[in-house]
């Protein structure tokens, strides 16, 4: 069965077709910049071997999923015959609510509530939506499904997701953790169960989310009972620009003192923070090699990062108890022995060791803990994209 991934942002469209349930990827996109004066569209086939870049306007997504369906179909760089091929679109949606703790098929009424929720993801849930709609004229014969950002972490427990505010704002105004990245943190949980071959109902984890955003999850019998982001996208750790947590009491002070508008101290702590407040770059290869060369802010930087990340390894140590392995993802958690190397130091006591050369090999999936270590400390892989596909292959699959 062929499934089309789709991610879609404000101004771009990210597609991979999968054949499932083999999980083999057909053919993979980016459709970038709708709606300026130039668009651009890079697909790649045969595992990278063949790629096909174009630079068109495109003024609106429809024309860019259109085009998308032709570069799919074309005798050259598509892999297909027809768009009826792909018999399903796994669409990433980054805010589910509390109304959807599952992949879900989207019929009007879950469109309806995706747009309800809009107000929870301003900047993703619209244009996911856009995503969808669009999807659905093209791949007219494939079944639509939503696959949520926020789902995995349904589990959370009350204590966990309520902030203590008043009852009213989380009953009348939905104020309270959601979490997100859980597309990613269910699926390196999976494959941690794997590796570690336990079961997954009976596998507790932290996972350690590091890309330009970034967020931890503790996990007990294979589900989520904490994460570090919250309500939106900006608690918890440091992150490439958000500033992960701070004294709600600066947002007052910048405000009432230092005299911001809102709308700047959103954009400061949203575009401006996190790494790249601290010193100048959000991409951590350049903050580690200026550290290298002795670049006090960068190493700084590098110091509060992975101090964060420490606190959190502690805080969900303590709220699972039995912790079997940490799990480091995503661009930074699979790449920098540094950041794994900083936030791990000192923590043999919680039984938590790393073997510095297993740390600095590059490869795939593996453990870097050493022997003695109590807890293991795995570096998993990320894909976001297959974990769609499978998600929503199973959807279909479990239906039937
Ligand atoms: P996104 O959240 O956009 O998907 P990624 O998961 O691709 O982000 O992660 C991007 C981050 O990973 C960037 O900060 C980048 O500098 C960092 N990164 C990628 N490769 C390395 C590396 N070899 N060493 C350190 N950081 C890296």
């Amino acid at each position: 069965m062929k499934v089309l991934v789709i991610n879609t942002g404000s101004s771009s469209i990210k597609y991979q077709l999968f054949e499932m349930p083999a999980g083999k990827v057909l053919c993979s996109g980016l459709v970038e910049k709708i709606g300026e004066t130039s668009g651009k569209i890079t697909q790649k086939k045969d595992g990278g071997n063949t790629k096909h870049v174009e630079e068109l306007v495109l003024k609106d997504h429809s024309a860019g999923m259109k085009r998308v369906a032709e570069l799919l179909t074309d005798k050259k760089y598509g892999v297909i015959e027809d768009t009826a091929e792909v018999e399903l679109v796994g669409h990433r949606v980054v805010h589910g609510g509390e109304a959807f703790s599952k992949t879900t098929f989207i019929d009007d009424a879950v469109m309806k509530t995706i747009d309800k929720l809009s107000g929870l993801a301003p900047l993703h849930n619209p244009p996911n939506r856009v995503g969808i709609e669009v999807a659905k004229k093209v791949f007219s014969n494939a079944r639509q499904v939503a696959v949520f950002d926020t789902a995995f972490h349904q589990t959370i427990p009350e204590k966990a997701y309520r902030y203590a505010i008043p009852e009213e704002l989380y009953r009348e105004h939905g104020v309270r953790l959601y979490g997100f990245h859980g597309t990613s943190h269910r699926y390196v949980t999976k494959q941690a169960a794997q590796f570690l071959e336990k079961p997954l109902s009976e596998v507790n984890l932290i996972t350690i989310h590091l890309g330009n955003g970034a967020s931890m999850a503790a996990i007990r019998n294979g589900q989520s009972v904490d994460t570090s982001l919250g309500m939106t996208p900006m608690d918890g750790l440091v992150m490439g620009t958000r500033s992960g947590s701070i004294d709600p009491g600066v947002i007052f002070y910048l405000s009432e003192t230092v005299g911001l508008s809102v709308g700047e101290i959103k954009r400061i702590l949203n575009s401006e923070s996190g790494v790249k407040g601290l010193a100048g770059d959000n991409d951590m290869r350049n903050i580690e090699d200026r550290a290298e060369s002795g670049d006090k802010s960068a190493m700084l930087a590098l110091e509060i990062y992975a101090y964060r990340i420490k606190k959190f390894i502690g805080a969900y140590m303590a709220v699972l108890g039995r912790v079997d392995a940490l799990v480091f993802t995503a661009g930074i958690g699979e790449n920098s022995p540094l950041i794994r190397r900083m936030s791990l130091e000192g923590l043999d006591s919680m039984g938590i060791d790393v073997d510095l050369d297993a740390n600095d090999f590059k490869g795939k999936k593996r453990d870097i803990s050493s022997s003695d270590s109590k807890v293991r400390v795995l570096v998993i892989p990320t894909d976001e994209e297959l974990e769609i596909a499978q998600q929503a292959f199973n959807l279909v699959h479990n239906e039937a």
